[in-house]
């Protein structure tokens, strides 16, 4: 079943802060226990299908990493 939004992370921009994992009103995004290698833990999705596209994770990124898609 296709999501209603697509979340993308750039895992070698992310940083590992989780500013967006905190703001994430319903709990979509985690920290990854992968490295990317920068030697940061990045950032991965945990349930798409729960992604309101509220954009806050977007907005809070100081890095830019992370962007949501509405999918058609
Ligand atoms: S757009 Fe909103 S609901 Fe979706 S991952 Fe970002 S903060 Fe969470
Ligand atoms: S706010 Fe940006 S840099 Fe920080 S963990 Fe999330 S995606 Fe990575």
């Amino acid at each position: 079943m296709k999501t209603k939004y697509k979340v993308i992370i750039d895992e070698e921009r992310c940083k590992g802060c989780v500013l967006c994992v905190i703001s994430c009103p319903r709990k979509i995004l985690k920290k990854s226990e992968k490295y990317n290698s920068k030697g940061h833990h990045f950032v991965e999705v945990v349930n798409e299908m729960k992604c309101s596209g509220c954009n806050y994770c977007y907005i809070m990124c100081p890095d830019i990493a992370i962007g949501i898609l509405k999918n058609d």
